[in-house]
């Protein structure tokens, strides 16, 4: 399901990346051979590659429509990016930018949930031999604890390899916007937007970093949340434990997954998350094993 209707908003989704798989333990550290195979047993071919074991995630952006609004969420990995120490997003070449369904021109506002190469870098795009904002006429949101904690890392030159390379990201996926006077540091909850009944808003998730947020799209009883990297595999649900490599604070996100899935479990709340193969959007469930996921296309979770 591509593009899903709240009222008057649409959100869609655009896929930058449909298989992008890792080695269990390379996303999970801690991740037991039972909970492979139960990985397996779960989601099948869908979220495990048949044969390697690995696990299928994907990149996706989202574009949301309210009327007078046209906002994108988490714009990817994008194309050029030198990342010699995260490989798994180096030097991208995606027609991405074309399929996103919107024109450049269109947005009005871009958000990430948070700053990992794989959420800001579309952010800006080489033009010249020079990163230059994508999206000419858009704010670009930032949450003001991320913004401040890789401004700081960035400052202070870090010789660490990947540390490195997310100073990079910094320089040239996040400097580029501040120098053309388009970012503007907000501080959650904020929202973006609201008229009659529709209303989107941004909500602090920390853990996977200390300032992630997800955007809660609501109209009237009827929500989705575009929920970034506060699950990266639907095996999460079940085990919100699972702490997966890049999570900063890994007791953090861990409780933040455990609060999330009881608030939104069995009400008619729609998941859109940033790393999650097609059909990507599903719903919570409860359960006597836990929660599960239920995907939009009926697919077992
Ligand atoms: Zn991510």
């Amino acid at each position: 399901m591509r593009t899903i209707e709240l009222g008057a908003i649409t959100v869609h989704r655009a896929t930058e990346l449909a298989r992008w798989a890792f080695a269990p333990q390379d996303l999970f550290p801690g991740i037991t051979p039972e909970q492979v195979a139960d990985a397996g047993r779960r989601f099948g071919d869908r979220c495990v590659e048949p044969g390697t074991g690995r696990l299928i995630l994907s990149i996706h952006s989202y574009v949301v429509r309210a009327p007078g609004l046209t906002l994108l969420v988490d714009p990817g990995n994008g194309n050029d990016k030198e990342r010699p120490a995260l490989l798994a997003h180096h030097r991208f070449h995606t027609d991405h930018l074309d399929r996103l369904g919107a024109d450049p021109g269109e947005i009005d506002i871009v958000v990430s949930t948070h700053l990992h190469p794989d959420h800001c870098g579309w952010n800006t795009r080489l033009a010249d031999g020079q990163w230059s904002p994508t999206f000419p006429r858009a704010r670009y949101l930032f949450d003001r604890t991320e913004f401040e904690t890789l401004a700081k890392l960035w400052e202070s030159a870090p010789a660490d390899p990947v540390a490195a390379d997310v100073a990079r990201m910094y320089e040239d996926s996040v400097l580029p916007v501040t120098q053309s006077g388009q970012a503007e540091l907000v501080e959650p909850p904020h929202v973006v937007y609201q008229r009659g009944q529709e209303r989107i808003t941004l909500r602090q998730a920390p853990g996977h970093t200390a300032g992630h947020l997800v955007v809660e799209v609501t109209s009237g009883d009827r929500s989705a949340v575009i929920i970034g990297d506060v699950v990266h595999h639907p095996l999460q649900f079940a085990h919100p434990e699972l702490a997966q490599l890049g999570d900063q604070d890994p007791e953090r996100a861990r409780s933040l997954r455990a609060r999330l899935w009881s608030e939104f479990a069995d009400r008619d709340v729609i998941v859109l998350p940033a790393h999650f193969p097609e059909p990507t959007a599903g719903r919570i469930v409860s359960g006597p094993d836990g929660f599960r996921y239920a995907w939009l296309d009926g697919g077992a979770g």
